[in-house]
């Protein structure tokens, strides 16, 4: 065989399914061949991308039906091979490579749409971490540490807040698990009097963190608290404080 009948085989070896004599010669072909290894690699890549994408996107069947279609028709013909060598590419042979570069491509369709999507949810991410970025580090933005009370002594919340807007972020550190029912709820005690800020829980860690916004009122508050209450939240605090501001910035 050729470099490029090898080439024909590498999409069905990168998907596992060659066997026999001509999984044999691919691999002593493998040996010797400048290309056609980092071309396997990239295939196997492509594979492997969708066997480890929890969520793998399909292409649409139209498209994928066209890509069979396009693939199948233009598989080579069966050649008239020269007298003194046996003629290797029977009729089924040719019918599998059609197959095999038709489910390359194939799987080479999911593989960039699943791709796509990944770059879309990095791209979120990133775009999500720089918004936090500048809002932590805004001049208009106020960050206020609160501390666990004799209760909860080395729970940790720390809140930052816009001055102007009122957007709140509440990020939460070993904080316990609220009893059954229970949950932490914010409040902004400005002028002696408790504005409720929203209800949280943290995960099995410990942590969280959670949006908020805090009243006009409460903007220029100089206590803030975390009490326990019922989960569904309170007008008023009813429960025990756990954590408290201890500063101010
Ligand atoms: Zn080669």
């Amino acid at each position: 065989m050729t470099h490029d009948e090898f080439r024909e085989l590498l999409a069905a070896a990168a998907l596992d399914s060659l066997e026999g004599e001509e999984a044999r010669e691919l691999a002593a072909h493998l040996d010797s061949c400048p290309t056609c290894p980092d071309e396997l690699a990239e295939l196997r890549l492509a594979a492997g991308w969708i066997g480890f994408d929890a969520d793998p996107v399909a292409p649409p069947p139209a498209l994928r039906d066209r890509v069979l279609a396009a693939v199948t028709a233009s598989a080579p013909a069966p050649r008239a091979e020269p007298v003194r060598k046996p003629a290797r590419v029977s009729r089924s042979a040719t019918a599998f490579v059609g197959f095999a570069l038709a489910a390359g491509i194939a799987t080479l369709v999911v593989y960039t749409a699943g791709l796509k999507t990944r770059v879309h949810t990095i791209e979120s991410q990133l775009e999500a971490e720089r918004s936090l970025t500048r809002f932590l580090t805004a001049p208009d933005t106020a960050t206020i540490m609160l501390a666990g009370t004799e209760t909860t002594p080395k729970a940790r919340v720390k809140l930052a807040y816009d001055r102007h807007t009122g957007r709140a972020i509440l990020f939460g550190y070993d904080l316990p698990p609220p009893p059954q029912g229970k949950a932490y709820q914010m409040w902004f005690i400005a002028g002696g009097k408790p504005l409720p800020g929203r209800v949280f829980e943290p995960d099995a860690t410990g942590r969280g963190w959670w949006s908020d916004e805090v009243p006009p009122e409460g903007r220029d508050a100089s206590v803030f608290a975390v009490t326990l209450e019922p989960a569904s939240g309170v007008a008023a605090p009813t429960g025990p404080m756990v954590l408290k501001s201890v500063s101010l910035s």
